[in-house]
């Protein structure tokens, strides 16, 4: 590797030069969707991280093994299974496929392995064996936990201690746990659920252990570099470092990044708060290609707000990025023109992504070498004419912020700005006032509620409050 790539690594909350087990190889685990129902674009950010990360290593020459799981075996699967009078196993396969369609729609580069928790099994249950054989997990009435107090090194990524822990934690009822902190790793069946033959006893595993199982099926002991949401640092991240260490006595993974929030009116996008936008909904209307741009706009460790502005710049750039693209098929040399903004493009984007994967800087340098070409795009010199071509190339693999077929890509948009232009109505920006509204008035904030009703009001939209919560509108005639 001639060039260093840093990485901010949540371990020793710095940003440290990234080094590998194995020369050239990369061990990459990035904790993936819970498959009950259809991702949101919250999700679609941690997905994008992933792949950005697996593409940018790809491109600084490292041959990378990377794992993204799927939770398949999960309460809430089981929850949504029952109301829709369906097996869980099924409901969860259903959501397998939906989110790969929603995958694909983001232009997202194949994992090297995609396991699922229902396939895991026999390596879950030996972990959690090993666990127990280390004296750092008890068994109760056929349930197992993880006994915190007894693995030492608890803490060491949230930088929570014991005691400051034990604090926040109510005193709980379950006199099972030796210690309140203490969490399942296998849990008894009820009826009706699905379940697997243990030592223990019918069962099925608690969420964390699944991730400890997945990473050393396909990775080995120890990973060169975890990611995941930022909600996943505790417990989940911090119980995966307990449950693997404990069971294999080696580190578990060297580097831990972990990604922003996407938020929608100052609060996380997400099913609990019901301010979510599917993924699905939004690819209809812009295309992948515009989702894939918002999320990559912004460094993975800040935070992006969701807004009508960061969807229209998206729109504008994705345009510009493909109307450049199919046009730049058609140049030929015609001079000898030369610039260090063409020649030393791809050098300023891999500087950018090689400090801390900063996808934003490396765009920066695009739209300066986007311009560049097109003022002289009658003078480009056979050099610089390769250079162009070699440029698109880069940012189609590192990033994939080109797209192979930009023909595609303008035809969504041309649809969108005909929908938008004949209706004079944009439906995304009201949905997103009415979503903004609604997380003002969880928040009690009535004069932002009225506020954005007076706003929709002027543009001749009747609002009307369901009595499940939602809102739906209709324009006035
Ligand atoms: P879940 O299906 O809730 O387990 O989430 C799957 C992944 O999406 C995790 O890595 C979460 O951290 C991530 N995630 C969920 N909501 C958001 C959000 N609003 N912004 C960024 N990442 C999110
Ligand atoms: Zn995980």
């Amino acid at each position: 590797m001639t060039r260093e790539l840093k990485i901010q690594n949540n371990l020793t909350r710095k940003k440290e030069v990234f080094k590998t087990i194995e020369p050239g190889k990369v061990k990459f685990y990035s904790c993936g969707p819970t498959t009950y129902d259809f991702l949101h674009i919250g999700n679609a950010r941690a997905l994008v991280v992933g792949d950005l990360f697996n593409r940018v290593l790809k491109a600084f020459g490292y041959e990378v093994n990377f794992v993204r799981n799927y939770t398949d075996v999960d309460d809430k699967i089981i929850d949504r299974a029952r109301q829709e009078g369906r097996d869980a196993l099924e409901h969860a396969a259903i959501f397998v496929k939906e989110c790969e369609t929603d995958m694909n729609s983001l232009g997202m580069m194949p994992a090297t392995h995609t396991p699922k928790v229902s396939e895991t099994m026999p390596e879950i249950i030996q972990m959690i064996q090993d666990i127990i054989k280390n004296g750092k997990a008890y068994e109760t009435e056929g349930e197992v936990f993880f006994h915190v107090p007894a693995f030492h090194d608890y803490g060491k990524l949230s930088k929570k201690d014991l005691d400051s822990l034990q604090h926040g934690i109510r005193v709980e009822v379950d006199g099972r746990k030796k210690h309140p902190s203490d969490f399942v790793l296998w849990k008894p069946a009820k009826p009706g659920e699905p379940s697997w033959d243990s030592p223990w006893g019918k069962g099925r595993p608690g969420w964390h252990i699944e991730c400890s199982a997945m990473a050393k099926k396909f990775l080995g002991n120890t990973l060169d570099l975890h990611h995941g949401g930022v909600d996943l640092m505790f417990p989940h991240h911090e119980n995966e470092i307990a449950q693997s260490e404990a069971a294999n006595n080696c580190p578990f993974c060297n580097n831990w990044a972990h990604n922003e929030f996407l938020n929608f009116g100052s609060e996380k996008m997400s099913k609990s708060l019901g301010n979510v936008i599917k993924i699905r909904d939004f690819v209809e209307k812009y295309g992948g290609q515009v989702l894939r741009h918002v999320l990559l706009s912004v460094h993975y460790r800040a935070r992006l707000e969701w807004s009508e502005e960061v969807i229209q710049r998206a729109i504008d750039e994705v345009k510009r990025i493909h109307e450049f693209a199919l046009e730049a098929k058609s140049y030929k040399a015609g001079g000898d023109y030369s610039s260090p903004e063409i020649s030393e493009c791809i050098d300023k984007m891999m500087d950018e992504l090689a400090n801390d994967f900063n996808s934003a800087g490396a765009m920066g340098h695009f739209f300066s070498f986007l311009r560049n070409v097109k003022g002289n795009k009658d003078q480009l010199s056979p050099a610089s004419l390769e250079q162009v071509q070699k440029t698109l190339k880069f940012v189609e693999e590192a990033l994939g912020l080109v797209n192979k077929d930009p023909q595609a890509v303008l035809e969504i948009l041309k649809k969108l700005e005909q929908d938008t232009s004949s209706s004079g109505i944009d439906a995304t920006q009201i949905e997103a006032l009415i979503e903004e509204r609604k997380v003002a008035k969880a928040a009690k904030n009535w004069a932002r509620a009225d506020e954005i009703r007076k706003e929709l009001a002027q543009k001749n939209i009747v609002l009307k409050d369901n009595p499940d919560g939602s809102s739906s509108w209709t324009v006035q005639g």
